[in-house]
C-alpha cells in the first residue's frame, strides 16, 4: 500500500502545512496554537452542552430535546433557554410543585 500523504491544514488559519512537517502539529504557528485555545476556552462551555445533547441523541437516553414540564404543562427545552441540561421542570417552583404532588399521591 502506498502511503500518500494527504495535506493537512492549520485548523486555525486554513494555511496547508509542509509535508515534511512534524506530523504531530497541528498548527503552522505557535500564534495559530494561541488562537485556537483562546477560541476554544471561549466556545468551550457551549460546544460541550451540544456535544452533550447530541450525545444523549445517539445514546437514545433523552431522544426528545423538549420535554413537557410535569408542574405547568409547558414545553421546556433543557439544555437551552436557560435550563440546565438536566432539567426536568421550567422553573424550581414547578419542581416543587412536582415534587410536592408525587409525594402526595405515593402516600395516598
Ligand atoms: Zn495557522
Ligand atoms: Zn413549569
Amino acid at each position: 500500500m502506498g502511503q500518500r500523504s494527504r495535506l493537512r491544514r492549520c485548523p486555525a488559519c486554513r494555511t496547508t502545512l509542509s509535508r515534511d512537517a512534524n506530523p504531530r502539529r497541528r498548527y503552522c504557528s505557535p500564534a495559530c496554537v494561541a488562537r485556537a485555545y483562546r477560541a476554544r476556552k471561549r466556545f468551550g462551555a457551549i460546544y460541550k452542552q451540544v456535544l452533550e445533547a447530541g450525545q444523549r441523541l445517539v445514546t437514545g437516553d433523552d431522544p426528545e430535546i423538549g420535554i413537557i414540564c410535569p408542574g405547568c404543562g409547558r414545553w421546556i427545552y433543557p439544555g437551552g433557554r436557560g435550563l440546565r441540561a438536566d432539567a426536568r421542570h421550567c422553573s424550581p417552583t414547578c419542581r416543587q410543585r412536582d415534587y410536592r404532588r408525587r409525594r402526595r399521591e405515593r402516600s395516598s
